[in-house]
């Protein structure tokens, strides 16, 4: 059997994968609400079947007159190695067991929309307790060292523990906390001006000029709006964004289109040739979110950035900014106040909002923390870390898909993105010592090239571990992060 042959087989499962992926985000976008029921069955026979595909026989049999195959290129034998690592994986579910997650997934997803729409947890709680119970046998299916939730951890970024992010999140609480602090105590920075009445045309015909202005590829894909933002693709070719708009709160349309922007900048990049194969995809979610983060905040919160797009805004909203310059406009973006909400959290509060999730997440799988007890243990968490009282389960306990979704583990991978963005960022810029004033031009061309050579174009042939490694010497570091938030935050709260 030929190394063609595996690679037609993987590009059949990838056709049924990615049709799947097409009525998911039709799910999240353009569904009526009638059409709930038929649509998960659809997707759940859709996973039946890719599942089989992967997991018959055929795939065995390639797999295995393959291994030890010569003649094969480095990039050849990395696919080979990571489909059968998948494979290995994916044997360990029953076909039932794999449908009977995604009508759970599916059921919750619908359980949670509801739910967050009347802002009530209890219309969520016994769909989420069936999920929660399904993904605690799929810890024991996976099989597990020391936590079961290192299990789950894995499904989104290899090799990550409980033991490794407990140091890491150590390190939020030991030096993050306190300059929050440190911030918390100057005098606060102006952003009113977001808060006005901001047309939703306008914002959408900005939205997409920033996404043009990155490299967004609109002959390869589109944005359209949902109330999660989120990012997904049905091919190399084929990358959609979402957004969401408040006409009463310019920044959220903004940020949401840099960040998915970047997502999807990461799926554009990825080699089509490899289509269907693990060369063809995102090494890691931690890797992935580093691409959105690199661009959202390294780039979009950027001075540089500001003094070219600011004539952009004005442009477009010259009332509402009459009287705001671009350094106002960049200060009111940098504006760090805890919040209720983590996806328009600040930067910096950010990585608490993370560390809650966490924290529920590692108890969940402990068998500390009861579905019933969530909203509770939620509020007082908040009141601990960003001392804020929590009014209601929609701003609070329900305000994220992740959990409907069935995705324990998630999570983490968000902080652990900021931290990568800020290495890798540094490392660009020491490279291309010009780019700040290329930013400041409006050209992020090389940036993106940078990106593409260094990260995007490998798929999965590195672990997140060696590709951080080969991009700037040394292994994850979060004293990047932090000197690159003490520096732009020390100036903006003028700390000294
Ligand atoms: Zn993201």
């Amino acid at each position: 059997m030929s190394y063609n042959e595996l690679q037609n087989h993987m590009q059949r499962i990838a056709d049924v994968n990615y049709a799947a992926a097409t009525l998911g985000w039709d799910q999240e976008t353009y569904m009526p609400p009638g059409a709930a029921g038929f649509k998960a069955s659809q997707l759940s026979t859709l996973s039946g079947i890719t599942h089989q595909l992967f997991t018959g026989d055929k795939t065995e049999a390639l797999l295995s007159s393959l291994k030890n195959s010569v003649g094969l290129s480095e990039a050849e034998k990395k696919n080979v190695a990571q489909i059968e690592e998948d494979f290995n994986r994916q044997k360990k579910y029953s076909t039932e067991f794999v449908e009977n997650m995604s009508r759970a997934v599916s059921d919750a997803f619908n359980a949670w929309q509801q739910a967050r729409k009347e802002s009530n947890f209890k219309l969520f709680a016994p769909y989420l307790e069936k999920l929660i119970a399904i993904k605690k046998q799929e810890c024991e299916l996976l099989g597990y060292q020391g936590y079961p939730y290192n299990a789950l951890l894995n499904l989104h970024e290899k090799n990550a523990t409980v033991a490794e992010l407990d140091v890491l999140f150590t390190d939020v609480r030991k030096e993050l906390v306190p300059f929050v602090k440190k911030v918390q105590q100057a005098k606060q920075v102006d952003n009113r001006f977001f808060f006005q009445h901001f047309d939703r045309d306008t914002q959408w015909q900005f939205g997409i000029e920033l996404l043009k202005q990155m490299g967004f590829d609109f002959n390869r894909g589109r944005q359209d709006i949902s109330s999660h933002p989120f990012t997904t693709s049905f091919s190399q070719n084929d990358v959609r964004v979402t957004t969401r708009i408040n006409e009463n709160d310019f920044s959220e349309m903004i940020w949401s289109c840099i960040h998915e922007g970047g997502h999807a900048l990461y799926e554009q990049g990825l080699p089509a040739e490899q289509y269907g194969m693990p060369l063809g995809e995102a090494i890691s979610l931690g890797i992935h979110e580093s691409q959105s983060r690199l661009w959202e905040n390294n780039v979009g919160r950027s001075l540089a950035y500001w003094k070219h797009n600011f004539a952009l805004v004005q442009k477009h909203f010259p009332e509402q900014m009459k009287n705001v310059s671009a350094l106002d406009f960049y200060k009111g973006t940098n504006r760090v106040e805890p919040s209720l909400i983590r996806t328009s959290s600040d930067e910096l509060t950010y990585h608490f909002h993370v560390m809650i999730r966490y924290e529920i997440e590692k108890q969940i799988f402990e068998d500390k923390l009861k579905v019933n007890d969530l909203p509770d243990y939620w509020n007082a968490k908040y009141k601990e870390y960003l001392n804020i009282d929590v009014p209601n389960d929609a701003q609070g306990v329900l305000q994220d898909v992740h959990w409907s979704h069935g995705s324990f583990g998630y999570f983490p991978t968000y902080s652990l993105g900021s931290f990568y963005a800020a290495q890798f960022f540094h490392q660009a810029t020491k490279e291309m010592p010009n780019l700040l004033t290329e930013i400041e031009n409006g050209n992020t061309h090389n940036l993106l090239n940078w990106l593409r050579e260094k990260i995007h174009k490998h798929g999965k042939f590195y672990t997140a571990q060696e590709l951080c490694i080969k991009v700037t010497s040394e292994k994850l570091n979060f004293a990047h992060f932090m000197h690159y938030a003490a520096t732009k935050y020390g100036t903006i709260y003028g700390l000294g």
